[in-house]
């Protein structure tokens, strides 16, 4: 398991982390239950980053924060045509780059299509 895609909850106060801590920075709990961060979010903020180190394979990249329904706030890309501010996103994960013939996995997030 990849801890990079899973959020951690103290077993004491049910304080949210991520990424992983080793102790709540709440209570100082040592114990958690992870979590598998996945479903829909909402948009906080984005920007678009030009100039990309080697392993990109686009001209530009989205990077997003986005919020979950338990407050949960983590990064990613976006690939969405049009960012809005408090849209809703569908989380994937997938290759984001390609580094020294390894691929690194992150969230990309989604446009979710309404029907
Ligand atoms: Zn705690």
């Amino acid at each position: 398991m990849n801890d990079r895609f899973y959020a951690y909850q103290c077993q004491i106060c049910d304080e949210l982390h991520y990424p992983r801590h080793y102790l709540c920075r709440r209570c100082g709990g040592e114990s958690f239950n992870t979590i598998l961060i996945t479903g829909e979010c909402e948009l906080l903020t984005w920007t678009r980053l030009h100039n990309l180190p080697e392993g990109f394979h686009q001209p530009y990249l989205t990077f997003g924060i986005v919020r979950y329904p338990n407050g949960l706030r983590v990064s990613g890309h976006l690939k969405v045509k049009n960012p809005q501010i408090g849209m809703k996103l569908n989380t994937t994960v997938g290759q984001i780059r390609t580094r020294d013939n390894n691929i690194e996995l992150g969230f990309i997030f989604t446009e979710i299509i309404e029907e």
